[in-house]
């Protein structure tokens, strides 16, 4: 892999450290490759899998070609849903958080018109928005594309499969021939080169090659969680296994130093390796993991990548890998020389079509498994422990200590009796909490539905507004209610499917901060 650091793509220092701020250690493979080219001004057809950083890969350029001063409509993005083009803006939002001159705004069909038509006079300089609703900006006139020098298609093929083909050829009419043109499509089919061939001007072709992944053998689990559990699973794990050594993997700095935090609060011997560490404290920590006096090494997959220890005989993807060749990278840490390794991976909700991805590529092949409970626990460590037994029992030379248990021997006290003690003492540890994993997924996981309303932090909508407002109006327990995001004009939350019926009926006509609601599921991406 030839991953640049982001220093190194001519990127201005605001976004450098907003992309920091975001725990970005490096570019993606993608992201080294266009974000250059996209400098150079030239068109480009981009093609690389979901999750592999795509967003960054165009929308970092764009925001450092916009002309600051001009406050006319310099981008224009477009996306084949809703949500994926409010996605795309709340990224930009974050790349732009020390470049705050530059305004950007997603349009979409189901918002009311004229609110977008308000929020766009105040002069937005990008836009990110489904074919359909830009078009219809178009017609109105309140997106002129007289003054736009890039387009972007995010996700091309899923838009020509949508339909909006007419719509995406109306939209490039009409923007000046001396634009630049990027469009991003994970195939390459044949509708997809015909737009490209009428559209681009000598684009110039960026494929992510996918290298031939050999994936070692060894035994791979996945487990469906959720995020708050992580930690307590991790402990199972570690406490079933007993391994030597384990690598934990998370994707930023700030996971690795919280689950670390965690991890030592709990009494585990582990430390972090992440790339703010300058290399003699990396060394240091290292050190240690050669020397076994820490049992848990946690990284990034950068800070990883020089570790030069071959006997780990667990690795635990805390967080999925963004990219398949980093799972490759990640589990070949365990397994080597011939001696067995396992590899574990958390996954929470949708992430399993990542790792679906991730089989299919790496053709590993990953395992539902289910969590050790703590019984499970106790009897991995009684086993263990009487295996030690037998095995100091055949050392024998236990002259002494036969001596010591004759003396405690009386009427009250049987050898029975002592052998039970010091088990309990070795063995049980009574104040952890159990956790009913299957059952805390229950409700959870696969049977979550998003669902979209169209108020949000504008009208000073907190989370406990929309949670009482469903549950008063439709009767549904508050805490069946799960994640809430909300954005200034919208908020998505999840909510298990059993409910969905009676909270769109229910929600239907009534209000929220003296605003006319509207629910309604979620388009998928
Ligand atoms: P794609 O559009 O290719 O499907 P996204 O742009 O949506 O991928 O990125 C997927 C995830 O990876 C996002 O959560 C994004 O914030 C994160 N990401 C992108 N680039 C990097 C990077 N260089 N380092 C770490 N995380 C990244
Ligand atoms: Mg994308």
């Amino acid at each position: 892999m030839t991953n640049l650091k982001f220093e190194q793509l001519q990127l201005s220092k605001e976004l450098i450290r907003a992309v920091k701020d975001m725990g970005f250690e490096e570019a993606t493979p993608i992201q080294s490759k266009a974000i250059s080219k996209i400098f150079e001004g030239k068109d480009i057809i981009g093609q690389s899998q979901t999750g592999t950083g795509k967003t960054a890969a165009f929308g970092l350029p764009c925001i450092d070609m916009i002309d600051v001063n001009n406050k006319k409509l310099q981008a224009v993005i477009l996306s084949p849903t809703r949500e994926l083009a409010i996605q795309i803006c709340e990224e930009f939002r974050k790349f732009l958080k020390y470049k705050e001159d530059i305004k950007v705004l997603p349009v979409y069909g189901g918002q009311p018109i004229e609110r977008q038509i308000g929020a766009l006079k105040k002069g937005v300089q990008i836009v990110v928005g489904t074919p359909g609703r830009v078009m219809d900006h178009m017609n109105r006139r309140t997106l002129k594309m007289e003054t736009v020098k890039m387009v972007i298609l995010d996700e091309a093929d899923e838009m020509l499969d949508m339909g909006f083909r007419e719509d995406i050829e109306t939209i490039l009419d009409k923007i000046p021939e001396d634009r630049q043109t990027v469009l991003f499509s994970a195939t390459m089919a044949p509708e997809i080169m015909e737009l490209t061939d009428k559209y681009l001007v000598r684009p110039e072709v960026i494929k992510v090659a996918r290298k031939e992944l050999t994936v070692p053998n060894i035994e791979q689990t996945y487990f469906e969680i959720k995020e708050k559990t992580k930690v307590e699973a991790t402990s199972r794990l570690i406490d079933m296994y007993s391994p030597e050594l384990v690598v934990i993997f998370c994707n930023t700095k700030k996971r690795v130093d919280e689950l670390v935090e965690h991890l030592q609060g709990r009494g585990y011997f582990a430390e972090g390796l992440h790339g703010d560490l300058k290399q003699i404290q990396r060394d240091i920590v290292m050190k240690k993991f050669r020397n076994r006096t820490i049992e848990i090494l946690v990284a990034t997959d950068v800070a990883a990548r020089g570790i030069d220890v071959d006997d780990v005989d667990m690795v635990i993807n805390y967080d999925l890998p963004q990219d398949e060749e980093y799972y490759v990278h990640r589990i070949g840490r365990t397994g080597r020389a011939g001696r067995s390794g396992r590899a574990f991976s958390f996954v929470v909700g949708r992430e399993i079509y990542k790792l679906r991805d991730i089989m299919k590529y790496t053709k590993a092949k990953v395992k539902l498994g289910k969590l050790p409970s703590l019984t499970d626990i106790e009897e991995a460590k009684t086993n263990n422990f009487v295996e030690k037994v037998k095995k100091v029992i055949e050392e024998g030379r236990l002259n002494k200590y036969i001596n010591i248990v004759e003396s405690i021997i009386s009427e009250d006290i049987s050898a029975v009796d002592i052998s039970a003690a010091l088990l309990k003492m070795n063995l049980y540890d009574e104040n952890t909490e159990d956790i009913d994993f299957e059952d805390d997924l229950e409700d959870n996981n696969e049977k979550l539905v998003r669902l979209f309303i169209n108020v949000g932090s504008k009208k000073r909508v907190r989370a406990k507004d929309i949670v009482g407002a469903i549950a008063g109006e439709c009767g549904i327990p508050g805490k069946a209610i799960g994640d809430i995001d909300i954005y200034e004009d919208y908020t998505f939350l999840d909510v298990p499917k059993k409910y969905v019926k009676d909270i769109l009926k229910g929600m239907k006509g009534k209000k929220i901060k003296k605003v006319s609601v509207k629910v309604e599921r979620a388009k998928k991406r």
